[in-house]
């Protein structure tokens, strides 16, 4: 299956291989590789009804349901171009991505979590809008065309998180996303009697790499409309989930409910908690490990490139707690000036934008991730921070992310983002933001920065302002921390 063109070709093979067997299940619904098929194609026939041509730019901003694995599903069976928005996004962020990739469609779901959607495309003068939440276009598969031969034209644009600066759009080929999908799923050892869960908004760029591992393997995922964990909890016990996670933010969702009742396991059929996208401090999978008994694979990827690296459950702990994991067959890795540079299938086509596609690739088609990292001599790869939040002070190079790791573990701290600030005599320097947890004791910079001497930092990299806040700005898709906000808020202009 692996060999597949485009998506809708891995999704014909696997529908006739097992077309009975359960891909998605969602409260009680429960669809089968047959039916996301042969129901996809009646999308894609009402679709084409509406004017949606291979080519055709198509936004949809729709939350994670069976419905919107078929509307994506239909518009790959097009051959449409797709671009999908998380639904948690408002006006600012979704005029960009509408006025940059010129779409011609919007698809919304109406009214959702009390926010009309119609209302705010209409008023953003989306064009072609329609609504796809319980009911989608619908049409005779008999008018359509054949679905498209290729799967190396761009057919996808996807938003980057908007951490450094402005989302940038990201071209990616059906063949850069099974690429990115086979290489996960391989990396994770599934197998068909795994049972998968899509808790993060299928709008990211994880949502198609998880339906590949799921029609390469044959298994099905549960699927959350609206995530939380308590809720979800029956979920995965009721569909015996084997593979629970999503970005680095489920593992102490995880952890703190498990330490609701320690001892007895949260998930009996869980097996393995996978997640990436930001940092882990490495005490974290210790805990989860420990106290969870499941295995923790901590993955590397990026909008541009869905998987880059992944931890390989039979790693030692000690791998798995500190790396990122090693690249899957196919992708290449160099660290040119510290900077991590990849090459390989799963890499996007470049930006909307060519001049920042001609800034972020080197002459021999090396990407530039903006992250900073080394590989190990047993090929696993480490990143220490990004180029762009490295701390510049009296010239000295300080890691944001290391004096991070170590706030972590400080036992009145609940998360921590290490910003430099503007300073007229030592250039930039380091400040500390961090978050409490509730009822923790208030923090004081001496203290915090005595904890970090007995913690072995030097003393050139030590905190010289202390920021306490009730919660850090994050971002609603994976949660990052947002720290140009923090730059923003803290930088007092220099004298
Ligand atoms: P933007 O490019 O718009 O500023 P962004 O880079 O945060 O935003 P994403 O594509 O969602 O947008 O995130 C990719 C980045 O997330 C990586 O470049 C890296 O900095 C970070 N990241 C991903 N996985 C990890 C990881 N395992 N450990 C540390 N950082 C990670
Ligand atoms: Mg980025």
């Amino acid at each position: 299956l692996g060999h597949a063109r485009t998506l809708w070709d891995l999704l014909a093979r696997r529908a006739a291989l097992t077309p009975d067997r359960p891909v998605l299940l969602q409260g009680d619904r429960r669809l089968t590789f047959g039916e996301l098929r042969a129901r996809a194609e009646r999308v894609a026939a009402g679709l084409y009804g509406m004017g949606v041509r291979p080519g055709t730019v198509v936004a949809w901003q729709l939350p994670t349901r069976i419905e919107t694995a078929l509307l994506s599903f239909a518009l790959a069976r097009l051959g449409a171009v797709q671009s999908p928005v998380i639904p948690f996004y408002r006006d600012r962020e979704v005029g960009f991505a509408l006025r940059e990739s010129k779409a011609e469609f919007f698809a919304v779901p109406g009214v959702w979590r009390g926010h009309d959607h119609t209302e705010t495309a209409r008023r953003l003068g989306a064009k072609g809008i329609f609504e796809a939440y319980d009911t989608l276009p619908d049409g005779d598969p008999a008018t359509l065309p054949a679905p498209p031969a290729e799967g190396t034209s761009v057919r996808w644009i996807y938003w980057t998180s908007g951490t450094t600066s402005d989302p940038k759009g990201v071209l990616h080929t059906d063949r850069s996303l099974i690429a990115g999908g086979s290489c996960l799923a391989h990396a994770l050892r599934l197998t068909a009697d795994d049972v998968g869960s899509i808790a993060f908004p299928y709008a990211h760029i994880g949502g198609p790499d998880y339906m590949v591992m799921l029609l390469l393997y044959g298994f099905p995922a549960v699927m959350f409309e609206h995530f939380a964990l308590p809720d979800a909890l029956p979920e995965y016990r009721r569909h015996r989930v084997t593979v629970a996670g999503g970005s680095t933010a489920f593992y102490s969702l995880f952890l703190a409910e498990q330490r609701k009742q320690p001892g007895d396991k949260l998930i009996p059929s869980l097996r393995l908690l996978a997640g990436g996208g930001a940092p882990k401090p490495p005490e974290v999978y210790h805990c989860v490990v420990r106290e969870m008994d499941v295995q923790l694979t901590h993955g590397y990827g990026m909008t541009e490139v869905p998987m880059i690296t992944m931890g390989d459950p039979r790693d030692t702990p000690e791998h798995l707690a500190t790396t990122e994991g090693r690249p899957p067959a196919g992708m290449e890795i160099r660290i040119t000036d510290g900077e991590v540079r990849l090459r390989g299938e799963a890499v996007c086509r470049g930006y909307l934008d060519p001049a920042q596609t001609a800034a972020a690739f080197d002459t021999d088609g090396f990407l530039r991730t903006g992250d900073l990292g080394r590989v190990t001599e047993s090929g696993h790869l480490v990143l220490t921070g990004r180029l762009k939040d490295v701390i510049i002070r009296k010239g000295e190079n300080i890691s944001a992310k290391e004096i991070e790791d170590l706030l972590a573990a400080h036992p009145a701290i609940a998360d921590a983002a290490v910003i430099g600030l503007p300073d007229a005599d030592r250039g930039e320097l380091v400040c500390a933001v961090v978050e409490q947890p509730p009822g923790a004791a208030g923090l004081t910079l001496p203290e915090l920065v005595s904890y970090l001497r007995a913690a072995g930092l030097s003393v050139h990299k030590l905190p010289e302002r202390l920021e306490v806040v009730e919660a850090l700005p994050r971002n609603e898709t994976l949660r990052k921390v947002l720290k140009y906000k923090l730059r923003d808020r803290y930088s007092r202009p220099l004298p």
